[in-house]
């Protein structure tokens, strides 16, 4: 009997947990991913950083499943590649194979879900089985409850419950090598799409610090290992090399969660602070996997129930200076660069311009948080919404309404020296250090000796953060009320 891998968010082939339940239980183990045009066609544009990111990463999943056939004596492996209508793709796929089971790892998402519901069911009746597998987070579902028995809405007693879960056994990686014999040779016929097969153009990814693929996240993470040690006190500066800039590819799995966990409970329990803080950060991610698991409706609502009667404002040219990168305010303009150029942006500055859209601007965190889905490399909604309620205070275990960021202190505390803000904001390069955090308050005599023409060359800022904040008081002051 043989089954076929339906690998999507998981664009490896070590450590995984369906090809490593195929391949132990079955004598002929095909592999294949799909370029879903269900989800392709719905991008608002042909031009996408994470389409050429995974292309790429399927063109190095297909060596490296060829390889590793070789290595175990099977000729003509590699990965069957399908452009099409996944549900459809996936059924015909299964049929013309002749497979008993198709395996595949677990999705939290509830539009996943319900897409793998239709899959089970169409190929249920086709009599192959379907089964999914814990593999994107380290602990998921009901795994770590309260003692209750509920989940947990907070995440520091989450986290504690977490850690002491988080054995020896959950971080062990799948030996894939020993069974790889059982990879079966790709039928015969097989092409891989180019990126304009596919209907999309290059972006400027080739030009970013960005390497794609199992090898690109080895590349990285062998970057970070001997900085994580500093994590905690690097990690809030945009303007240094702190993070990882992992989650790019633990977003589509180049790179598996058990291998860089384990690496960091090894150094935490060596007692590095650094990877302390790192382990905790893998944590949230976990912690919104399982929240987003619990709460489908999230995706549309407000966590904190009464919250969705918060009165947003339309406020169309506040939109669009944020969304340009235009409100005056320095580090937020920047951090908006970054995104708007890489793809990626700073944990710290993703909290500020939350913040901004939603409190300084009265704009839903809806918005923004669809915006970031359009342009974030990492887009996962689980993360995305997690970290958008949290700073519209909208979010379990959020930031207090009444807990307010000044666009102008961050700055000056975060990029104290404004080199992040004139790596984006050219124009402000010659404003001096002191004045970089708020150029609206220069004096025309500084002005002119930088040569900056406010409202010409950079903008003046779109609402003063004082009265901004006032209103926003008001706008949440029902809430303690109730
Ligand atoms: P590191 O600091 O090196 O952290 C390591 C890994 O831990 C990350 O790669 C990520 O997988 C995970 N992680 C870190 N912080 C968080 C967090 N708060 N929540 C969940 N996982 C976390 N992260 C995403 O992966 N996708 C998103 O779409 C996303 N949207 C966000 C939106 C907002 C408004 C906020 C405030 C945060 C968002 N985050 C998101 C979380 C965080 O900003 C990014 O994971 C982080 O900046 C990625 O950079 P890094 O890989 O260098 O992180």
């Amino acid at each position: 009997p043989s089954a076929l891998v339906w690998l999507r968010r998981d664009l490896r082939c070590d450590d995984h947990a369906a090809l490593y339940h195929a391949l132990r239980r079955y004598k002929k183990v095909y592999c294949a991913f799909v370029f879903d045009t269900d989800l392709l066609d719905a991008l608002p544009t042909r031009v996408d950083r994470r389409v050429e990111f995974i292309h790429e990463s399927v063109l190095e999943l297909n060596s490296s499943l060829q390889a590793l056939a070789a290595r175990s004596g099977v000729r003509g492996g590699g990965l069957i590649v399908r452009h099409g209508p996944a549900v459809q793709c996936i059924v015909q796929l299964a049929q013309e194979l002749g497979v008993r089971e198709v395996l595949a790892n677990r999705d939290y998402e509830p539009e996943a879900i319900a897409r793998d519901r239709i899959v089970a069911d169409a190929l249920r009746a086709a009599g192959v089985g379907f089964s999914d597998y814990k593999d994107h987070a380290l602990l998921d579902r009901d795994e770590v409850l309260t003692q209750q028995g509920r989940p947990y809405s907070v995440f520091t007693p989450y986290y504690r419950a977490w850690l002491q879960k988080l054995d020896d056994f959950q971080l062990k990686p799948y030996p894939i090598e020993c069974y790889a014999h059982h990879l079966a040779p790709r039928p015969a016929g097989q092409i891989l799409p180019a990126l304009a097969d596919l209907g999309f153009a290059p972006t400027n990814l080739r030009d970013l610090a960005l390497p794609t693929g199992t090898s690109g996240a080895q590349r990285l993470l062998q970057d970070f290992l001997p900085r994580m040690s500093a994590y905690q006190e690097a990690r809030d500066y945009p303007g240094r090399k702190g993070v990882s800039y992992l989650s790019v590819h633990l977003r589509f799995g180049t790179i598996s969660i058990r291998q860089v966990a384990a690496l960091a409970a090894k150094q935490a329990a060596q007692g590095c602070a650094g990877a302390r803080v790192w382990l905790s950060e893998l944590a949230w991610r976990d912690f919104y996997f399982m929240i987003l698991w619990h709460n489908p409706q999230l995706v549309t609502q407000s966590f904190k129930s009464g919250y969705d009667r918060v009165q947003w404002d339309d406020a169309p040219d506040l939109w669009n200076a944020w969304s340009a990168a235009r409100t005056g305010y320095p580090l937020v303009d920047a951090a908006l660069r970054q995104l708007l150029q890489t793809g990626y942006m700073h944990n710290r500055l993703r909290m500020v311009v939350a913040s901004f859209l939603t409190k300084d601007l009265g704009i839903d965190w809806r918005r923004g948080e669809r915006f970031f889905a359009q342009h974030l490399n990492d887009y996962d909604l689980a993360a995305n919404n997690g970290g958008w309620q949290w700073a519209a205070s909208t979010g379990c275990d959020a930031q207090p309404w009444f807990r307010i960021f000044n666009p102008v202190t961050q700055s000056q505390r975060f990029d104290p020296d404004g080199n992040f803000i004139r790596r984006y904001l050219p124009e402000l390069s010659k404003v001096p250090t002191a004045r970089i955090h708020y150029p609206a308050a220069m004096k025309p005599a500084e002005l002119a000796a930088c040569g900056l023409r406010l409202g010409v060359d950079y903008p003046l800022p779109v609402v003063d953060h004082a009265r901004a904040r006032t209103r926003t008081l008001m706008r949440f002051s029902f809430l303690s009320e109730q």
